[in-house]
């Protein structure tokens, strides 16, 4: 019956390994070829441009617009030279992809003919047609203009033979519509703040920067696999699947030897990043059977990121050339671990120094402190925020699952950091201070180096963890922009780091030294902060019980996650530091509940269709197969002998009735939740409405459509089986 399932995997089975073309040059000559980077810049550009742009990205100032005029010049003339024909600005709207409006070079030359045009005004300033982004009302239709403006601290590059522009993306009346708008002033809040306090340390310090490394996991299908399931194609993630008799109980996938056609993808990727100047380093098997990940060397956050948008689009064309489609969505297969995106956070100076990695001395220690503590406070205060900034439809499936973080903020610092952070709260400032005597050693915070060392342990169930010179931010899912991770925590940072200052200034005004000033905040804020604190397992029940004690937030359902944005103390968070006005937050929260909606619609409606088009027919067949072979017993058998010999198929009968029956009552059911929920006004409601009357039936018809998949003749089955989509040869 199913000729079309056996046939895609045997397709799938019996594809090879694609070639790649490996380039001739070794990396470091094709590294960052596709990017218009300072040795482009200095190569193409007027000696006074070049020391005029630089200066202007080194110091954060605005281009002068004769300056642009000659950028331009000298970008297109590299862009044409490496063969690209258009331009677009690249931007980051709210859907959780990029955006690109491609235009020509050309222009008409008034002769008949044509020039190749791309002066400063094009490279600066853009007016595409925005009305079609999400913008939570911010725009009236009627003003529906939206800007893009070239962010010069992230280098333009080509792609696909385009010249592609890194830019904001801002409403007529300055409004953010966009991830990066917010992402930079974010980054130049807590480059502000952390300066004034590294200061204490290093008057020589003039900036602080935000550092990330992202780790990227994703799923790989066979294309002809991915082709005959329709849930995968349109909404990324399978919708129904009983899970296979082997998948990751033998842990045989992780760090396993790569199977050779992803060998092949992997070098393929990791060349594209490199001529696109994306650091790409490590990658590697990951827990799950198809799942692998990918992390490059860590950069400024800005840059970071951008790198990891790009990184989201490369990989699905790499993984098309080789017949591979690359799933990024948290949760594309029940049962087994979901894909994340470890946002590895950092702070240095301009000096050189990372500001959450122990140092050598006494006073670095202090510092390295002094940070650490600052971001446990921050992330106390605002860990329902944190929440809500990497809440979403997908990353639902995956908070609280399997091996994943479960749905509550908290910190691990591994016994080391635990110890000291437990010291400064029981020990006098004087006690902190002495070095000679052996008790004192112990305390010496200038011992933090080695003994951190063997401190990386790693406790894989918290969400936020500090692992040596950093914080890994874990919840962070494998589909989103990490921006909105990064924006809120930066921004929490800030702030907090403010505060930090505010209050030890005052007390060094009081005439209390620095170092104790420092001490007694560190203490106060230790002890503040302590319930955010946790090393335990958080995939135990018991945390939820705990963390539910200790007043952290432990709200799961993702429509009133997000109320965390809206709160009085976010509010005022955002405002201080400049990141997001009450309207912006009140527009994205907008955008926020209706992607919501959109997406537990398109998933209902393709489980509907599948459950009522695909599954229910066939299981009905099948069960008429069962019928008609009853019949027969017992027109051929004696009565007695046929009961017995029917027995077992009229159990099944009579079960396929029960699943079909519970099936299409629940798919009328969610028929209806979703026709009273599509007429509420508010989008808040509407999409608390598909959370707790939408979702509990997809749940259900799922489990019913499951339980069917292991009844039904597999000859039958009509959708490709997860022991078939979880397999690479
Ligand atoms: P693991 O999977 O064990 O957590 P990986 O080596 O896969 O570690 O990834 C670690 C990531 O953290 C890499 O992207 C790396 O560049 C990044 N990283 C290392 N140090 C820092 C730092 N100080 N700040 C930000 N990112 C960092
Ligand atoms: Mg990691």
């Amino acid at each position: 019956m199913s000729h079309l399932r056996f046939k895609v995997v045997d397709e799938a089975f019996n594809r090879k390994a694609d070639p790649v073309a490996i380039p001739a040059e070794r990396p470091q000559e094709y590294y960052g070829k596709y990017v218009f980077n300072r040795q482009k810049m200095f190569e193409y550009l007027p000696a006074d441009t070049f020391t005029a742009l630089i200066n202007a990205i080194d110091n954060k100032e605005a281009l002068p617009r004769e300056v642009a005029d000659s950028v331009a010049e000298g970008m297109k003339q590299w862009a044409i030279d490496m063969g690209a024909r258009h331009y677009t600005h690249w931007f980051q709207p709210l859907t959780e992809t990029t955006a690109e409006k491609h235009d020509g070079f050309i222009e008409h030359d008034g002769k008949g003919g044509v020039i190749e045009k791309f002066n400063g005004k094009l490279l600066v300033q853009q007016e595409p047609d925005a009305s079609s982004f999400p913008n939570g009302g911010i725009r009236n239709t009627f003003e529906a203009r939206g800007y893009s403006a070239w962010d010069i601290s992230s280098p333009a590059f080509i792609m696909d033979n385009t010249l592609c522009i890194p830019t904001i993306f801002i409403s007529y009346t300055g409004e953010s519509l966009d991830y990066k708008t917010p992402l930079l002033r974010a980054i130049n809040a807590v480059d502000r703040a952390a300066t004034a306090v590294a200061r204490y340390f290093d008057p020589e310090v003039r900036h602080v920067r935000s550092y990330l490394g992202w780790e990227q996991e994703y799923f790989l299908v066979d294309e002809a696999l991915y082709s005959a399931r329709p849930d995968l194609m349109l909404t990324g993630r399978t919708l129904m699947g009983h899970e296979s008799a082997k998948n990751q109980q033998l842990e045989d996938h992780y760090f396993g030897a790569i199977p050779s056609r992803v060998e092949a993808f992997m070098l393929d990727l990791e060349i594209e990043c490199h001529r696109l100047g994306i650091p790409a380093k490590t990658r590697h098997n990951e827990v799950a059977p198809n799942q692998f990940e990918l992390a490059p060397i860590f950069e400024e956050t800005n840059l970071a990121n951008d790198h990891n948008l790009l990184l989201m689009s490369l990989i699905a064309e790499v993984a098309r050339r080789h017949h591979f489609r690359v799933l990024l969505h948290e949760k594309p297969f029940a049962g087994i671990n979901g894909s994340g995106k470890h946002n590895n956070w950092s702070l240095g100076t301009d000096r050189g120094v990372l500001l959450f990695a122990p140092g050598n001395s006494p006073k670095q220690n202090l510092q390295f402190v002094t940070f650490v503590v600052n971001v446990m406070a921050a992330v106390h205060r605002h860990n329902g925020l944190l929440k809500a900034s990497i809440a979403s439809a997908t990353n639902a499936h995956r908070l609280g699952a399997n091996e994943a973080p479960p749905a509550i903020i908290s910190i691990f610092t591994g016994s080391q950091l635990s110890d000291i952070l437990d010291r400064i709260v029981t020990s006098t400032n004087s006690e902190l201070s002495d070095l000679s005597s052996r008790e004192g050693l112990r305390l010496n915070v200038s011992q933090i180096p080695e003994i951190m060392l063997d401190n990386t342990d790693r406790n894989r169930t918290s969400p936020f963890a500090f692992t040596g010179n950093r914080f890994e931010f874990r919840a962070v899912g494998s589909s989103a922009n990490c921006a909105s991770a990064m924006i809120a925590l930066n921004a929490a940072v800030a702030e907090q780091l403010n505060e930090f200052r505010t209050r030890v200034d005052a007390r060094v005004e009081s005439g209390q030294t620095l170092r104790n000033a420092l001490l007694e905040e560190i203490r106060a804020l230790i002890i503040k902060s302590a319930p955010i604190h946790f090393d335990g397992n958080g995939y135990s029940d018991e945390w939820k019980a705990e963390a539910e004690r200790r007043g952290l937030d432990c709200e799961t359902s993702v429509p009133l996650i997000f109320d965390a944005y809206l709160r009085p103390e976010s509010i005022s968070l955002f405002h201080d530091t400049g990141v997001f006005s009450k309207v912006e937050l009140e527009a994205r929260n907008e955008v926020k509940w209706e992607m919501y909606t959109k997406k537990v619609q398109i998933e209902a409606r393709v489980l509907g269709d599948l459950a009522v088009n695909h599954v229910l027919p066939v299981a009905v067949r099948y069960q008429s197969i069962l019928l008609d072979n009853a019949i027969k017993i017992k027109e051929l058998f004696p009565a007695e002998k046929a009961s017995g010999m029917t027995a077992s198929q009229m159990t099944t009968i009579e079960e396929i009735s029960g699943h079909c029956r519970i099936i299409q009552d629940e798919t009328e059911a969610m028929v209806d939740a979703r026709r009273i929920a599509n007429h509420i006004e508010s989008e808040r409601e509407k999409a608390i409405a598909y959370h707790d009357t939408v979702i509990p039936h997809m749940d259900i018809i799922r489990r019913h459509i499951d339980k069917l998949e292991l009844m039904v003749d597999n000859e039958m089955w009509p959708l490709p089986k997860y022991r078939e989509l979880l397999i690479i040869r």
